[in-house]
């Protein structure tokens, strides 16, 4: 089984367990980045990081991991609890024409998102000396214009898709939530096709709940293991984890990686892998196997349902 792990490279830093990506806490990505790439050490990982233009000057020069770009088009304020931040790219705000403040990718033309990613991988070929392939669409967002701004600039692989879900800002429902590689066909993203890039969808646990630390709080390390367990009984070739550079310098989220890393590195025939190592596999359909999440006492789960009723 092929292991990948995408870390999106934001400043930010963590409250409560929630990431707030504030553009001031450089932390985010000076100490997330340096914490994620020591932790992937101890299990021989190996890390590709989706940088934003605007973080590229904190990012660790001549590091022995991949760079990809990762990229938050537009403007807009979000909050939680008592903090704001800005979703969208100081430097591609700069540098970039954008007729609108939207902060998905989806909702901008194609000339703009090709400039975008021309941009942006410039920026990264400047600040970092490389050359990015892989790519990461800023809240999942893109379309067909995206792939296409994405094939003209050279990338080869993109790790942007959130399986089988829907919302306002993304659309990947057509995809199986178990669901391998694919080459995008030219008329619609979603299916396959011929074109040459690669997409490779993120892994989730059953109800649609990405395989990240992040999710954790929300459906306990043991369903983590039953996900990670159902994909190898099967013999799924790739299991794909990803995170936020944020989310490694709070140590909650730093041990919970480190429990992924442990269990998953106790399996054998494992390999982990850059992103864009990634090719294409001879199967690719896998079922649910609902009964081993139904049968799996997660203690964190009755705890917090539990917590709701009795509060
Ligand atoms: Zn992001």
């Amino acid at each position: 089984m092929d292991i990948i792990i995408v870390c999106h490279t934001e400043f930010g830093f963590v409250d409560n367990k929630k990431i707030i990506f504030d553009k001031k806490a450089f932390q985010g990505v000076e100490d997330g980045v340096i914490n994620l790439i020591k932790l992937a050490k101890k299990y021989g990982a190996k890390i590709t990081f989706a940088v934003c233009p605007e973080v590229a000057d904190f990012f660790p020069k001549k590091i022995d991991q991949e760079v990809g770009l990762h990229i938050h088009p537009g403007w807009e304020e979000f909050k939680k609890n008592q903090f704001k931040w800005y979703v969208g790219d100081q430097y591609l705000k700069e540098h970039c024409k954008q007729s609108s403040f939207y902060s998905a990718l989806q909702d901008h033309p194609y000339s703009e998102q090709l400039d975008m990613i021309k941009v942006g991988k410039e920026c990264l070929k400047k600040s970092l000396g490389v050359e990015p392939k892989v790519f990461v669409a800023g809240r999942g967002s893109l379309n067909n214009d995206t792939i296409r701004a994405l094939i003209e600039n050279g990338f080869t692989h993109d790790c942007s898709a959130i399986a089988n879900k829907k919302l306002p800002y993304f659309d990947w429902s057509k995809l199986p939530r178990i669901c391998m590689p694919y080459r995008p066909s030219l008329e619609d993203y979603q299916k396959k096709g011929d074109l040459p890039i690669l997409i490779v969808p993120a892994s989730q646990v059953i109800f649609r709940r990405p395989i990240t630390p992040e999710s954790v709080p929300g459906y306990g390390i043991s369903w983590f293991k039953v996900c990670f367990s159902e994909y190898y009984r099967q013999n799924v070739p790739l299991f794909h984890i990803f995170t936020h550079s944020p989310a490694m310098t709070d140590p909650y989220y730093f041990s919970v990686m480190d429990t992924f890393l442990f269990f998953i590195s106790q399996h054998k025939y494992i390999n982990f892998k850059f992103a864009s190592e990634i090719k294409q596999y001879p199967k690719n359909n896998f079922k649910t196997d609902i009964l081993s999440y139904l049968f799996t006492p997660n203690r964190e789960i009755v705890k917090t349902v539990l917590r709701k009723l009795l509060n």
